[in-house]
């Protein structure tokens, strides 16, 4: 078996760690911060506890599957919770939805919210289930170098309609939905993704059908758990894992990697190198190749994020777990998005943890974090932001100002220095676009034995999606190296 080094620790390379370590490799993960996780990452102030990067859990068998190859399990180090309600969504007109973690139920409250609606629901939902039973089977379950992979993998040809990749999701859910506020509410699931509603296509229409059939998941403790569980994992299937180490160079050859350079001048061997870290930091700094960073850079970043974490004094009615506040004009944010302005009107997301885990704020107390969509490499005031995101939260009717402890945030600049995440992009790469899928970097790298997992390649960022390119890497090595192409 080969050595491998994987540069960067966030949940992609922990994953792929533990995978190759289980297949057989000598492991090492070299990590630049003084903590594993990446964008996983947690803040603590006076007793207050934020994820300040995802805060939401979908497809919690994916982290099951990577820990029970480490002998553990899901069950066995983390208390999961499945939200109930899941979102609770709020109109400028003062209109509430809430969606319970029930298909009949969630059915019910769209009629509720828009007579009729129910339905447009269902048929909704149930074009999300077709979507991602293909793409499960297809998209997400391999390497995606170019469409004849994707076409390999697709059974007949109604699974490339199924997928239903041609149109808008806005479009998909004008189809099933009269009210604007509901094309409203599909539309944003684009932004997990970090793209547009009018520019992704409906075949993220499988994310609604994701959190519906399979639930939307809270660690007790927070996020960080889930981090703390691949960390021991890794630890224990003997990951060799180092921190505050910086690499500086992969070393290769025009043909094949043979290890990489740390900051400090350290020279670690390898015959297999995994980039964690975003393709155009791979190709711009630790190994120079101007052909493979034009095609990186095909590829349209995700959007940014500008955070508000604050602590808040007493509790705020009708509160829930997960709640978005949309904006006046559906599609104004966006639209600023693709010439780079930040929306004074912003559709606001919030995470209040304490709702669920008494852990994350002293009694009587509540954590906030606020989360607003802003374009990548924005520029932004924090202060003045911060104040204009607390004053858009009280003209919706929730007014937590005069109750805020502290604020704390992070800017664009501010993921990006962390991260190392060009433009401080949250996701890596969009799903904007019909290539989207076909320019976004592949998990197979410009020379033999390097590789690439993450949010800035094949197939995109989200913690599920990343998950799936650790699996999906692992297995291009194993390939490789039964065909003596590494290792
Ligand atoms: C604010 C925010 C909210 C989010 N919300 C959600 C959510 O609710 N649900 C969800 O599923 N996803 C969410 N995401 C996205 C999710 O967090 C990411 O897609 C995922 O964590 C990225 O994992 P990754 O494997 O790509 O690695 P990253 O997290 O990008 O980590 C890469 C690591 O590489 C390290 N590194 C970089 N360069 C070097 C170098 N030269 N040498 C050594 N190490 C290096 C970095 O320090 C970093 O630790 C959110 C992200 C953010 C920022």
């Amino acid at each position: 078996m080969s050595r491998a080094v994987v540069v960067g620790g966030g949940v992609g390379g922990l994953a792929a760690a533990i995978r190759l370590r289980v297949a057989g490799h000598d492991v090492v993960l070299l990590e630049r911060n003084a903590e594993p996780g990446g964008k996983l990452a947690v803040l603590e102030r006076d007793g207050f506890s934020f994820d300040i990067g995802p805060s939401l859990v979908t497809l919690p068998h994916l982290f099951e599957e990577v820990l029970r190859l480490a002998g553990t399990s899901l069950h066995d180090e983390v208390e999961l919770v499945r939200l109930d309600p899941q979102f609770r969504y709020v109109w400028p007109d003062g209109s509430v939805l809430v969606v319970p973690d029930d298909p009949t139920a969630t059915a019910a409250a769209f009629d509720a919210f828009a007579p009729g609606a129910g339905d447009g629901w269902r048929r909704f939902e149930s074009a999300g289930r077709r979507i991602w039973d293909v793409s499960e089977r297809t998209f997400f379950a391999g390497p995606m170098s170019n469409p004849v992979d994707l076409a390999r993998r697709m059974q007949r040809p109604s699974d490339l309609v199924a997928i239903d990749p041609l149109r808008s999701l806005r479009r998909a859910a004008a189809s099933c939905f009269d009210d604007p506020r509901l094309v409203q509410w599909a539309g944003r699931y684009a932004t997990y993704s970090g793209s547009a509603p009018d520019r992704a296509p409906a075949t993220l229409a499988c994310i609604p059908h994701i959190e519906s059939r399979f639930g939307c998941w809270y660690p007790m403790g927070g996020l960080g758990r889930l981090r703390d569980a691949l960390v021991r994992a890794a630890e224990h299937v003997g990951v060799e894992l180092h921190t505050g180490v910086e690499v500086a160079r992969v070393d290769a050859d025009d043909r094949a990697v043979s290890g990489v350079v740390t900051a400090s001048g350290d020279r670690v061997g390898a015959d297999v190198v995994v980039a964690n870290v975003d393709a155009e930091h791979l190709y711009a700094d630790l190994l120079p190749d101007s052909r493979a960073l034009r095609r990186v850079r095909r590829a349209e970043r995700s959007t940014s994020g500008f955070v508000v974490c604050a602590g808040v004094e007493g509790t705020t009615p009708d509160v829930a777990h997960h709640t978005v506040w949309f904006a006046a004009d559906p599609m104004a944010e966006f639209d600023g998005f693709r010439r780079g302005e930040v929306s004074d009107d912003p559709t606001i997301y919030a995470c209040v943890s304490s709702v669920t885990d008494p852990s994350q704020a002293p009694a009587g107390h509540e954590s906030w974090f606020l989360l607003v969509n802003v374009p990548q490499g924005a520029a932004i005031e924090r202060e003045a932001h911060a104040e204009l995101v607390l004053d858009r939260l009280a003209e919706r009717g929730t007014d937590i100002g005069s109750r805020v402890r502290f604020v704390e945030t992070l800017t664009p600049a501010d993921l990006a220095r962390r991260y190392r995440a060009p433009g401080g992009a949250i996701y890596g790469t969009s799903s904007n676009g019909r290539r989207a899928a076909f320019v976004r970097p592949g998990n197979r790298g410009a020379r033999q034995g390097l590789y690439l997992v993450g949010g800035s390649s094949h197939p995109g960022g989200g913690l599920p999606l990343v998950l799936m390119s650790a699996r999906i890497v692992a297995d291009l090595v194993a390939a490789d190296h039964r065909a003596g192409r590494s290792g």
